[in-house]
Parts: C-alpha cells; structure tokens; sequence
C-alpha cells in the first residue's frame, strides 16, 4: 500500500516535469509521505531555539565517517572507487567553499556565502570494528532497488545501515526514471532507513549533460543535515525555508536561468546548492545554511562526532603555500609548489569574512592586490592545498 501511494505520488509530481525529463528530488514526494508538517516543525523548533543563525560553529575541524553502498543490478552501475573519491572530494569542496566555479556567485549574494569545517571521508573502521575501506559493494537482482524497501535490507537484496547514529550511509543504487536521489531530514526516518540516497546516474563527476559534477550528493547530503528546498513546499511566496539569509523563492529553477530571475523578490537565488538547476549553475550555501547543517550536527547528529574511526584514505601532504613579502602593504606575491589542477584563491578577514576570490592556476606566481583592506591579519587559502597567514601592514 505504501508502495502504491509513492508510485502514485512520484506520478503527480514527475507529470509536472515529464517532458522536461528534469532532476527531481525525492525529498519533494517523500518528506510528505513520512514526515507530517508538525513533526517537521517540532524539529526546527528545536534548532531555532538554539538561535542557528548565530552560531559560528565548531572550533575545529568536523570529520563524518562516510560509508557507501553500491548497490549494482546493470554492470554500469557499479561506480568505481576513485569516482566515489573524487564524489567525495567535490562534497568536502563545497563544505568549505572552495569550489573552483565559487567566483561565479552573483556580487550581490557573495558576503552570504557560507563555509563550514565539516570533511567527509570514507570510514576505515566497521561498526564491528574490523577493518574496512568504506565501500560496501553487492550485486542486486532488483533493477529499481533505490525505491524499494528491500534497499535497506542484506537479506532480501540491500544493504543494512551501518549504525546511523554514527556514519553517515550513503545507498548507491537506482531509483527509478525520474528521481535522482534523496536524503532524509533529521527525526524523519527510523535509524535502519537514515542516511543518502543517489541513483547511479547522478552520482560523482560523470556524462550526465546537466548533473554530471557531482552536485546531486551535496544537496542531498544539505536535506539529512536539516536543509530545506529554497522555495519551501510549494510555489509561492507563503513558504519559505526558514534561513534568514536565502531570501523568499517562488517556485523551483531548472537548467541554467539567466540572471537575474524575478520572483517573490527582484532576484532569487537560483544558483544555491538547495535549487534544482543544473549542477554547472549551482554554487554555494549561504552563512545561514551553514550554521543550520553544523546545529543539526550539534543538537540532532551529534552521534557523528562520537564515531572515532578515521578516514580510510587520508589526505596527501598538502604542497606549501608561499607569500612574500610578509608583512606587506595591501599586495603580496604567492606561489605553491606541487599544485596538481587550477583552484581558488580565497582570503579571509579576521573575522572570517571573504574579502578577496580569484583564480589561481598550476605554476602560479601570482601578485594579489587585497583593495580597500585595511591593516591586521588575513588567511590565504587554495583550495585543496593548504593555509597561510598574511600581515596587511
Ligand atoms: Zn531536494
């Protein structure tokens, strides 16, 4: 029976994009199925109380041990290890904010852009505590078992949970025609059904002409730590999702608009990480986002924090950063060595805001001029490389 109800959901819902064959979130059909508006409520409620818009989060750094089932009935459905790696990597990117297409955020949302301190890695450790590589792999004789119960189940062709109280499960496997994955919001699921999950299609940097950068997991992984969709349950400007700093949106954005797009306000903000547009469109979380994903890790995850297993692939040596000279007058000169593909250069204030995004390319001596800063300390960082201080005399 609930089985027939979802199928006869997901109709409604798919007849209104069929012939767009656009992306569709689960969490659109199923947090109506099996989470009600009020328990839903009681859940912010509870954040809200803990005032999320102001918390800055976590001292140090957040590690959230990942497992990965794959779940393969098709042969091309059994993703490999380094996509999964890199899914990963392109996931840690866009926590911390260091994408390589961050400078395409609108000038008007960049002071909004949020980065957290949370890292994902595969678990190198079992909730048995055997050694492991974090990647459950099994062959389904189901072709569609994303959708079904049997997804959560080793008995009956799935894959059990891995204690969700402390990994975060990730189900790899297909879920249908029309749906790309989803993620469940904190208290909507019971622990053996908790966690991620992503149809194959859509998972890691793959062919897919409009989702093939790996963008489906980081909103999806955005709903199980507390996010809503920008333009809340329905199109208009009556539901909104609750974070101070994504302004009213009134309805879902597809493909790649142009910008600006008027709706609820003179300009949405499509380009966020919890639209529907392409994944070469979407970019960022905002401040608000960010501090509502570290409240729920603080005050309904918390069991994440516990887990003491460690990553079973460990960053490499990071390449050093170089700036000279130092302490300088607003322009210093930076290089790194061992820089393997082009990234971002961000520079932070003391009190974390950005004040300065730009490219920075393989081989890179490169003279950065910080406009209009005035003197004091600020942190240099290229993404996926590494750290340094600068003193703005
Ligand atoms: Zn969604």
């Amino acid at each position: 029976m609930l089985r027939l109800f979802i199928k006869l959901f997901i109709f409604v819902i798919v007849s209104r994009y069929v012939a767009a064959q656009h992306r569709i979130c689960g969490n659109e059909i199923f947090w109506q199925d099996r989470m009600s508006k009020e328990k839903r409520q009681l859940t912010d409620d509870l954040l809200k109380k803990h005032s999320y818009h102001n918390f800055v989060g976590f001292r140090s750094q957040i590690t959230i041990p990942v497992v990965v089932h794959v779940l393969w009935f098709d042969p091309s459905e059994d993703i490999s290890d380094s996509v999964i790696k890199e899914q990963l990597e392109i996931l840690n990117q866009a926590f911390s904010r260091s994408n390589y297409d961050i400078t395409k955020v609108p000038e008007e949302y960049k002071s909004v852009t949020g980065s957290t301190n949370i890292r994902f890695c595969l678990t190198n450790t079992t909730p048995e505590n055997y050694p492991t590589d974090g990647i459950v792999r099994k062959r389904t004789t189901e072709s569609e078992i994303g959708l079904s119960e049997n997804l959560y189940d080793s008995e009956a062709g799935g894959s059990n949970v891995w204690d969700s109280d402390r990994y975060l499960n990730i189900w790899v496997a297909n879920t249908g025609k029309f749906i790309s994955g989803f993620g469940t919001y904190p208290n909507q699921t019971p622990p053996e059904k908790t966690g991620v999950v992503i149809h194959p299609k859509y998972f890691g940097k793959n062919n897919h002409p409009e989702y093939g950068l790996g963008r489906t997991l980081v909103h999806e992984v955005g709903h199980y730590l507390g996010l809503y969709h920008l333009w809340g349950d329905d199109s208009d400007c009556t539901t909104d999702d609750g974070v101070e700093d994504t302004p009213p949106q009134l309805k879902a954005y597809r493909g790649c608009p142009d910008y600006p797009q008027a709706g609820c306000t003179e300009s949405e903000m499509f380009m966020n990480y919890m639209d529907y547009v392409d994944d070469s469109c979407m970019y960022f979380f905002t401040n608000g986002q960010c501090s509502k994903m570290l409240m729920t890790i603080k005050y309904l995850r918390n069991g994440l924090l516990e887990n003491s297993a460690v990553c079973s692939h460990p960053d490499k040596e990071l390449p050093e950063i170089k700036i000279y000279p130092n302490p300088g007058y607003s322009r210093f000169l930076l290089k790194t060595r061992n820089l393997e593909k082009d990234g971002i250069v961000s520079i932070y204030n003391n009190l974390g805001e950005p004040v300065h995004i730009e490219e920075f390319k393989v081989g890179d001596l490169r003279e950065i001029y910080l406009k209009n800063c005035l003197p004091g300390m600020y942190f240099v960082k290229i993404a996926g490389v590494g750290s340094a201080i600068f003193i703005n005399n």
